[in-house]
């Protein structure tokens, strides 16, 4: 049976793991995969996290089922983070979520959800996280590419963006990162965000925004300005939320799927949907990581904690992009536009070919569309990187 099967490309990103273990070079950098590091070099567990993981250690008495919902102590506090207390609470039973197996299983239930609802297309920002089409073609929805941004650039590409939307109707749906775009740092303004909402709305297409860096761009209020006016102006829309950055619980695989919508009835038809497919696929999330995130959210302690950490990981983020950009601009490359970006991740303009001959010549590691990963810049880093790119430019 299985010599019927075409041997499938393994992930390029995670495959640069593997070959950065194996380079003998000390000044080896990492800026290939999406984990945040420290000064150190290593993604931490946050303090929040290990304190909460000591009291569920201590506390736990029973490891017995859960639902396919999840933990309603994870669903709801966090929705409450997401969209905000004011409008968790007006919209009580207008916003529906479950519990999911990190933002990947949030991003397949929607799309999967969205497909058994007549969505035919999903339009993705170009260039956008490589494992969305993926994801989506997967749930069987065809994607359609919008432009979004041109590498070297600040803003968005608003107005061909909208022009490229303007054909849109019922059956499409709209992916949206809700910050910190991925890969590109630049994300719409407040402003671009009504103007979309209108023009989604009018339509009638479906948002289906990605959160998987709150806290990480400006902070989390900020960050979440967009998606939470976006959820007032729109009819429906769909949000899947990543705790994997936000509280550094990666490979506990935490996330959730929200359903708004403007009814009762409706939104509680789409929660059903995807509860049916979570209880044919795997049953129910895996639970420690929506322990934990339960856990920080009903101490006001552990909380605070969590966001004075969160908030210095932000700090460290917008310090790297100010150092890169200063120390860009004495050697002379144009390099300003990482300054006002946003989250974890930016675009160097530099070609597949110059990629290589950083890994090669120097060491340096990052995917061929030259996104870097800036947490994974130490002062050290920053000059390795801009002499490299100089020296293989010149
Ligand atoms: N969406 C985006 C935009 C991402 O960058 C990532 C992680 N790299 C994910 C979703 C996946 O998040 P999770 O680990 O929660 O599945």
């Amino acid at each position: 049976v299985f010599d019927r099967l075409e041997q499938l490309p393994d992930d390029p990103i995670l495959g640069l793991n593997e070959l950065i273990s194996s380079d003998p070079r000390s000044e080896k950098l990492n800026l290939g995969v999406g984990v945040y590091v420290n000064d150190d070099g290593i993604t931490p567990v946050m303090e929040a996290v290990r304190l909460a993981e000591r009291r569920i250690h201590e506390e736990q008495v029973s490891k017995a089922y859960l639902s396919p919902r999840g933990r309603a102590e994870f669903i709801n506090p966090l929705g409450e983070r997401i969209f905000s207390n004011d409008l968790w609470i007006r919209r009580r039973d207008r916003i529906a979520g479950l519990q999911t197996a990190g933002c990947v299983a949030a991003l397949r239930l929607g799309a999967e959800v969205l497909g058994a609802s007549g969505i035919r297309e999903i339009w993705v920002s170009e260039p956008t996280w490589p494992i969305h089409a993926p994801i989506f073609e997967a749930a069987g929805l065809k994607v359609r590419r919008y432009p979004y941004y041109k590498t070297g650039e600040t803003g968005v590409l608003w107005d061909d963006m909208i022009a490229k939307l303007s054909g849109i109707g019922p059956s499409d749906a709209v992916l949206l990162h809700g910050c910190c775009h991925n890969p590109s740092g630049s994300d719409l303004s407040l402003e671009q965000w009504r103007m979309l909402s209108d023009h989604l709305k009018k339509r009638g297409s479906i948002p289906f925004i990605d959160v998987a860096y709150a806290g990480l761009g400006e902070a989390l209020d900020n960050d979440l300005a967009g998606l939470r006016l976006l959820t007032e102006l729109v009819d429906e829309a769909v949000v899947a939320v990543s705790c994997s950055k936000s509280f550094g619980l990666y490979r506990e695989r935490t996330g959730a799927l929200y359903f708004s919508g403007g009814s009762k009835r409706n939104v509680s038809a789409a929660l059903s949907n995807a509860l049916n497919l979570a209880r044919t696929s795997y049953s129910m999330p895996p639970d420690h990581g929506g322990a934990v995130v339960a856990k920080i959210l009903s101490d006001h302690e552990l909380e605070a904690l969590w966001r004075a950490e969160l908030k210095r990981m932000c700090e460290k983020l917008n310090g790297c992009r100010a150092q890169l950009a200063e120390l860009a601009e004495e050697n002379g490359l144009n390099w300003g536009f990482i300054r006002e970006q946003k989250g974890m991740f930016s675009l160097l303009p530099i070609t597949p070919a110059q990629t290589k001959k950083l890994r090669e010549e120097h060491a340096i590691y990052m995917p061929s569309n030259g996104r870097i990963n800036i947490a994974g810049l130490s002062n050290a880093g920053c000059r390795h990187l801009i002499h490299s790119v100089v020296a293989i430019t010149d």
